[in-house]
């Protein structure tokens, strides 16, 4: 096993999450088997208890793992399923020592950060480093590391220690460090500073570890005269050093980086075998072929999320890039307008009459919405308010879970007249409880008591043609992610289908909700799952798929069609059907053959 540590300097923030998610994609188009591991140095267990103000949206894996949104990341350039042993936290390591120790395994003897929680820390990383993550099942041959925060912090020391002693552990060829850090180009000199960078890679060498690559992480290019200074002042060979400016989009930085020899220096490295490598074009392909595209939408739409942790756009992250895949594989650019649910709401009429107004009138402006998910009262009747809307102008709707349960509060309101109608985490004296607890909901526990992880949908088959099946390529059954604590009351569902609303898609055991859809609406569809954490670049998710469509009148033809995009339609789709994008996915994983259009890619050059 290979394990490359990507540590972190001067800032957070500055995209070390996209850095090591691009290091594993430039292996992966290597053909080499990679997982990823992250580490955040906080107590919490897990991410399941944040407000998504803390850290961003709290990202949820297959096994049901509550996980910093950074996993989101790897999963989606890499195209790996992870697990929730992929988060390591330092509540986690103290978790399990303090069990070992209960158990009496530390044999009488102190229990102390070096070495027991150094040597679970090590051990943690040995052991989740060798777990499958890819269809293949193959058992992965590089580990990269992404350690949170930045060097120097005092959350983050056991763990820099650990990998203090976890390089010898190893031995020198299968361990090397990236460390990310910030170079300001201050407006009012216009030059690139290399002082916080010298004192980050001080601080890590002064903790044990050295850089074999420094990423300069700046807005523009940084100068080959900058390089050669943090270099000479870093102790390490300006091929070393690499510059990642700001670039167009997230997807154009593996090609980025690659561009200026990173397989190749890894593979020297870390002795990898991937020598002599054919020119970069030639299997990074793919990579440059969706930059490109990206670069090159020409049309718009406009998609309003209307959600309660609008302040933190990182909050609504999955949803976010699930759009943007739509999008992207549509031919659209999609441009995102966040509403502050609360502000839609009648009493802001008297108490904030601009941002009620400001607020409504990006609602009106936009091809679609977005009622995303979320926890508590606050928002929860501005989400109704933007749901009412949708329905009652034919404006393609998409309800995720909070979403789904609003579109079920509004309907039952507005069309079957329960005034008052309401979740009881709404309102728990609610005459009408159209939402109510689950029976696996731990009222005593906050953290992992939800319904979490995949769970199977089943098309009723009295559904047969609905859209949201058609856009599942026809499919009896689907596995989406969830996290939940409520669901639609039973006892509604015979009187809310006969008004309309037709919940076609439902669990195995056929008692809870999953996928509901009106049937004379252009596109109001809402999920209790979370669709956005399984989308990916190239294999958009479904619900996505028929949103943007709906808010360009496409859907109808693309349904008709068998989804398949028609070429005639504005900046048709960039694969010519379904099957080669999943082929991308596949072939992502390994060196593609020689292909002769490399031309088609000219455009790349400047990159
Ligand atoms: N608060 C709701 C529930 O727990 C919705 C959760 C969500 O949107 N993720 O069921």
């Amino acid at each position: 096993m290979k394990y490359i540590l990507v540590t972190g300097g001067v800032i957070s923030g500055v995209g070390k999450g996209v850095i090591s998610s691009s290091f594993g994609a430039i292996l992966k188009c290597c053909g080499i088997e990679v997982t990823m591991i992250k580490i955040d140095p906080y107590i919490n267990l897990d991410a399941g208890t944040f407000s998504p103000y803390e850290h961003g949206e709290v990202y949820v894996l297959d096994d049901g793992g509550e996980v910093d949104l950074d996993l989101g990341n790897y999963e989606r350039f890499l195209n790996v399923t992870l697990h929730k042993e992929n988060n390591i936290t330092t509540g986690k390591i103290y978790q399990s020592v303090i069990l070992k120790e209960r158990h009496g395994d530390y044999l009488g003897k102190t229990v102390q950060v070096v070495p027991h929680i150094t040597d679970a820390i090590q051990e943690w990383v040995e052991r989740v480093a060798q777990k499958p993550v890819s269809e293949s099942g193959r058992i992965p041959e590089v580990c990269i590391i992404e350690l949170g925060g930045i060097v120097g912090d005092i959350e983050s020391m056991a763990f820099v220690e650990a990998f203090r002693q976890f390089q010898f552990r190893v031995k020198r060829e299968n361990f090397c460090v990236a460390h990310v850090s910030l170079v300001p180009q201050p407006r009012t000199t216009g030059e690139s500073k290399t002082k916080p960078t010298q004192s980050s890679v001080r601080e890590l060498r002064g903790l044990g570890l050295s850089p074999d690559i420094i990423v300069c992480r700046s807005e523009r290019p940084i100068e080959d005269n900058v390089k050669a200074k943090i270099s000479n002042f870093c102790h390490v060979a300006p091929q070393q050093i690499i510059s990642v400016p700001d670039l167009n989009s997230v997807y154009e930085v593996p090609v980025f980086m690659e561009n200026h020899g990173m397989a190749e220096y890894l593979s020297g490295r870390l002795d990898l075998g991937l020598t002599p490598l054919p020119p970069f074009r030639k299997y990074m392909t793919d990579w440059i072929g969706l930059g490109d595209r990206i670069r090159h939408l020409k049309y718009d739409v406009t998609v309003a999320i209307v959600g309660k942790y609008t302040r933190l756009e990182d909050s609504y992250t999955s949803i976010t890039k699930a759009l943007h895949h739509a999008g992207n594989k549509i031919g659209y650019k999609v441009n995102i307008k966040f509403i502050e649910a609360s502000n839609l709401e009648n009493t802001m009429l008297t108490d904030d009459p601009a941002s009620y107004h400001t607020s409504w009138r990006e609602l009106c402006l936009s091809d679609c919405v977005v009622v995303p998910g979320g926890f508590g009262k606050r928002g929860v009747e501005g989400k109704i308010e933007a749901v009412k809307w949708c329905r009652m102008n034919e404006k393609p709707f998409l309800g995720i879970c909070l979403g789904f349960q609003a579109a079920v509060i509004e309907f039952a309101r507005s069309k079957l007249g329960l005034e008052g109608a309401n979740s009881t985490e709404v309102n728990e004296e609610t005459k009408y409880p159209l939402v109510i607890d689950m029976p696996e909901h731990n009222q005593g526990n906050m953290g992992g008591t939800m319904r979490l992880g995949k769970r199977t949908t089943v098309f009723k088959s009295s559904a047969k043609y609905c859209k949201m099946r058609k856009l599942y390529g026809n499919k009896d059954k689907i596995e989406e992610r969830h996290r939940h604590r409520y669901e639609v009351n039973p006892e509604y569902i015979e009187e809310l289908e006969k008004h309309g609303m037709k919940f076609v898609g439902v669990d195995v055991e056929e008692k809870r909700m999953e996928i509901l859809e009106l049937e004379d609406h252009p596109y109001f569809v809402a999920v209790q799952y979370h669709p956005e954490y399984l989308s990916r670049p190239v294999i958009p998710s479904p619900p996505f798929m028929g949103l943007i469509l709906a808010a360009k009148d496409r859907l109808k033809g693309y349904l008709a069609r068998g989804c398949k995009l028609s070429p005639r339609e504005p900046q048709s789709d960039y694969y010519d059907s379904e099957e080669e994008a999943v082929a991308w996915t596949v072939n992502n994983l390994t060196i593609k053959g020689e292909t002769d259009d490399s031309s088609a890619y000219s455009s790349s050059s400047q990159l």
